[in-house]
């Protein structure tokens, strides 16, 4: 194993030494770095491109009638101001058995022992019962539909797979003395809307004769701030209770019940019980000394999987109140799950018993957006967020993501190596 874990930290190294980040992207240079070191071992692939510096790539071992498996990844990063961070955050360094650099959890760390996994397979003569394919996206962290979404639409044939391992899980977590790991089933919908205020402009310095709509807004932002919804519990919430506490208590219940077992419980549940709605931006006047007639607030909202902008338009009406004031949802992407009962999640709870004696998985849905949602929109694709991370402590790895400083630990990047190799093989 230990040249593979050289070969996975080699080919992170080198991604992670390519500016790739989103905006403007150019993934195509990730793409190229991907496709040399699969050609390298016999592993043919196809590039994909809206426009030319934006390549996903696929790579594709042809299988039988069984069912297909996506390796999936995005080789776009947020950006990375290089002034907060101890390394450069496009070195690549290898220091402290630690891969620094921009996309080292998110996820370039995936993607390099995706295609690892991959050519190993290939280059040892594997076959799959069905097509096992290599996804490295484009274009996931803005999602202009350059990359995933595009290819749903543009090559279905390419991406079309029964199931799909993707980010967005696999940190070993430990509630109440027992060890799990997570793996995200399901996605919250973001659907954020607009608040548009009305008032009567005028004079500031005479604020009698006017109707200020930004003096209106006040009351709304409050009685959307101070709101607190329903607890429900959802398919995946319930399925996590089960395992981690034996019972489903209700769902008024529920964060008290996971107090108890421990408080990183209530952070990870607290989320998936309910819609979310955060005022984020305002705009009324541009000008000083003119009273505005109309004041924007935009909200950003979050559903639970499976839940849609008219199901909460009336309860965010009521949230409001009366008044002199328009509200349109602006767009919505995510929101939608796969089954728990599928042959993907009984192969990840074998991996995770066989390597962990005594460890469980335990279901999340994801608070964020991940490209599984285009998978499993366009195709019904199974797909799960899991690689699994058992060396990083899970909170310091939360705090990484999209900030400075951003690192893997080498051992986790060769367990997600041997992970897919084995989730491969169990598939066949
Ligand atoms: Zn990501």
């Amino acid at each position: 194993m230990s040249n593979l874990r050289d070969e996975a930290v080699g080919l992170l190294q080198q991604l992670l030494r390519l500016n790739t980040v989103n905006p403007p992207g150019n993934e195509t240079i990730a793409a190229h770095a991907l496709r040399d070191y699969l050609a390298s071992h016999g592993v043919e692939c196809e590039l994909y491109a809206r426009t030319p510096e934006r390549a996903n790539l696929v790579a594709r071992l042809p299988g039988g009638d069984g069912p297909s498996l996506a390796f999936m990844s995005h080789t776009d990063t947020v950006v990375a101001d290089a002034a907060d961070w101890s390394r450069d955050p496009w070195s690549g360094d290898l220091a402290d058995e630690h891969v620094w650099g921009r996309g080292a959890l998110d996820m370039k760390n995936q993607a390099a022992a995706g295609a690892v996994a991959f050519a190993s397979l290939a280059r040892e003569g594997f076959r799959p019962a069905g097509d096992l394919v290599f996804i490295a996206a484009a274009d996931e962290e803005v999602g202009k539909a350059f990359g995933l979404e595009w290819l749903c639409e543009e090559h279905p044939e390419t991406v079309r797979v029964d199931y799909a391992v993707n980010e967005g899980g696999g940190e070993r977590v430990e509630l109440g003395g027992s060890t799990y790991y997570l793996c995200a089933s399901a996605e919250k919908m973001s659907a954020p809307f607009r608040l548009r205020v009305h008032g009567r402009s005028g004079h500031a310095s005479m604020p009698g004769i006017a109707d200020n709509a930004l003096v209106r807004a006040a009351p709304l932002i409050e009685a959307l701030g101070a709101y607190r919804p329903e607890p429900e519990v959802g398919p995946e919430v319930e399925a996590f209770l089960t395992t981690v506490l034996g019972e489903t208590p209700r769902a008024e219940q529920v964060l008290a019940r996971l107090g108890e077992l421990d408080p990183l419980a209530v952070e990870l549940i607290e989320p998936l019980l309910s819609l979310t709605l955060s005022p984020t931006v305002i705009s009324a006047s541009e000008q000083r000394n003119v009273i505005p007639a109309t004041c924007d607030v935009t909200v950003d909202c979050r559903l639970l999987a499976g839940k849609t902008p008219e199901d909460v338009e009336p309860i965010i009406r009521e949230v409001l109140g009366e008044g002199d004031y328009e509200l349109e949802f602006l767009e919505r992407s995510g929101g939608t799950r796969s089954s728990l009962e599928t042959p993907l999640w009984r192969a990840i709870e074998d991996w995770v018993g066989a390597t962990e004696p005594g460890a469980k998985v335990a279901p999340v849905c994801c608070a964020g957006f991940t490209d599984s949602h285009w998978l499993r929109d366009a195709f019904g694709t199974v797909a799960y967020g899991f690689f699994p991370m058992r060396t990083m402590d899970p909170e310091l790895a939360a705090r990484l993501i999209h900030s400075a400083d951003e690192r893997v630990h080498v051992d986790d990047l060769e367990l997600g190596v041997e992970f897919l190799r084995e989730l491969a093989r169990s598939f066949a």
